[in-house]
């Protein structure tokens, strides 16, 4: 299987665990048992049970037909948007809060930017009675506001990253800090970043998307593979799920969209694949956007999900060995997108789906051809913004 990794989790030369000493017992007991208790049937029966009922699953596969009609393709969407929380990121967070349980840990702790993984993990931690700890830049604080409160209100402990920039990597080296100094807490990643096993676990956990659209699509088409895979990529992990069972089927074109803020080359943007080179960041080696002293280079994206400086070690592998091919789109594309959707097909995705929709018009389809739009999320949150750019 070449898109899985190796026993120290690499995917070709990226992945691995790069960690503070003081940490390698914590990580090294998730590596010896995540496979082991996400394929027990204790844990597959809990969690499939939570998906259906408390999630929302399987969520839809819709096929869009006026965005068909106008790109001249057969163009499907699933509808993550459609799953409680707003977005795909609520499958990982069920999926780990019961690693987390099996282990037997009572403190959850995690670090949020734009406050939407903070808020799933805090949804899962009020539904199974834990303690939420949550680091937020300080920045990022002020600016999602909503996400705060909701946290608050879902009983977490939303502590302020004074360090640095004040945005998500200060908070994600602040975590790291206190999971050093609070050994006993589960530290719950929200996307297919840091260190092994994170990238794995998170995958298999959000290929749930992929297992259900090869269902779905043998339902509706009469076949299991369509011919292309569209996905945004922050971190990559709603891609990697929607990726995940078609990795090895080499005739499905994957297609990994990047946020290219105000243009690619403008200073202004989250193009990792574009941008990036080789180094560490969040424990694992991948490509990722450094300055001359592999100093972190603040990524821009108007979408705060996309707004992220690396791509997680499966995302790095894929570009590398071409499996997906990686595009990119601007804020303004992505802004037009979505009133595209929204005005044709009455769904408001959420800024970072509308990213995926964005290269339809770049690209040559054919009236034959299967196309699913990975819909990562819902656009309630994002209507700020969408008022304010709507003239
Ligand atoms: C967080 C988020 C993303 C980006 O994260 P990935 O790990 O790359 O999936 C994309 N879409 C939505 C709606 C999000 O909330």
């Amino acid at each position: 299987m070449k898109f899985q990794p190796d026993n120290n989790g690499y995917y070709g030369q990226f992945g691995g665990a790069f960690i503070p000493e003081l940490l390698y017992p914590n990580v090294k007991e998730l590596e010896d048992n995540y496979i082991k208790i996400i394929e027990s049937e204790e844990f597959q029966a809990e969690y499939k049970d939570l998906l259906q009922h408390y999630v929302g699953r399987p969520s839809p596969l819709y096929l869009a037909k006026r965005l068909s009609e106008k790109y001249g393709a057969t163009i499907y969407l699933k509808r993550e948007d459609l799953n409680h929380t707003g977005a795909h990121k609520v499958n990982n967070t069920i999926g780990q809060i019961l690693i987390a349980k099996h282990l037997g840990k009572t403190k959850i702790l995690a670090e949020t930017g734009a406050g939407q993984h903070g808020v799933a993990t805090a949804t899962v931690c009020a539904l199974m009675g834990l303690e939420c700890v949550v680091f937020m830049g300080e920045i990022d604080i002020q600016r999602q506001a909503p996400n705060v409160a909701r946290m608050k209100m879902l009983g977490a402990k939303v502590v302020p990253a004074t360090s640095g920039s004040k945005t998500l990597k200060d908070a994600t080296n602040e975590a790291i800090r206190y999971w050093i100094q609070h050994p006993d807490t589960y530290y719950l990643i929200g996307s297919v970043v840091g260190p092994h096993p994170y990238p794995d676990m998170v995958a298999r956990l959000q290929a749930v998307i992929s297992e259900e659209m090869k269902i779905q699509l043998k339902e509706q088409t009469g076949k299991e593979n369509p011919d292309t895979i569209i996905a945004c990529v922050g971190g990559g992990s709603n891609a990697a799920g929607a990726f995940y069972h078609y990795l090895e089927d080499e005739e499905v074109e994957l297609i990994a969209v990047e946020a290219a803020g105000l243009g690619v080359n403008s200073g202004e943007s989250a193009a990792t694949s574009q941008l990036g080179e080789v180094g560490v960041i969040h424990g694992s080696k991948t490509i990722l956007m450094q300055d001359e002293y592999g100093q972190i280079v603040e990524p821009y994206s108007i979408s705060a999900g996309l707004d992220y400086p690396g791509v997680g070690p499966l995302h790095a592998y894929l570009h590398e060995t071409k499996r997906a091919t990686f595009m990119n789109a601007t804020d303004k594309e992505a802004l037009e997108a979505a009133y595209e959707l929204t005005k044709i097909e009455g769904i408001i995705p959420a800024l970072e789906s509308a990213h995926a929709l964005a290269v339809l018009p770049k690209m040559n389809l054919r009236k034959d051809q299967v196309v699913v739009v990975n819909l990562s999320g819902r656009g309630d949150k994002d209507l700020e913004t969408y008022i304010k750019h709507l003239s």
